[in-house]
């Protein structure tokens, strides 16, 4: 039985078409650089795509940053509303709804 274990999202391809792609700490990934939010570049060496560390994160392509964001999800834990969430923190409820949505496809 395979067992199943959490890896960090930069540390293997996610390109779909790589030899490499899911192999984790292959050597394969190197750093590419970051974006204008400084959010890490990475870049696969075998077939050359380049992608960001928070890719398939709550946190990826987010305009909140990683704190607001896990606040906000300790909140929906705690069974605040959306409403009192946007009231609270001023993040819009469809922002945090999506967020919601990303961690359950996730699981
Ligand atoms: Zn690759």
């Amino acid at each position: 039985m395979k067992a199943n274990r959490l890896v960090l999202a930069g540390s293997f391809c996610w390109n779909k078409d790589c030899p490499n792609n899911g192999l984790v700490d292959h050597g394969n990934i190197v750093k590419y650089g970051r974006t204008g939010k400084s959010t890490q570049r990475l870049k696969c060496t075998t077939c050359e795509k380049v992608f960001v560390e928070n890719k398939g994160t709550v946190f990826y392509v987010r305009h909140h940053n990683p704190k607001e964001i896990l606040e906000c999800l300790a909140m929906v834990a705690e069974r605040n509303s959306l409403a009192s969430i946007h009231r609270i923190k001023g993040i819009h409820w469809s922002s945090v709804k999506r967020r919601i949505a990303m961690r359950q496809r996730s699981r």
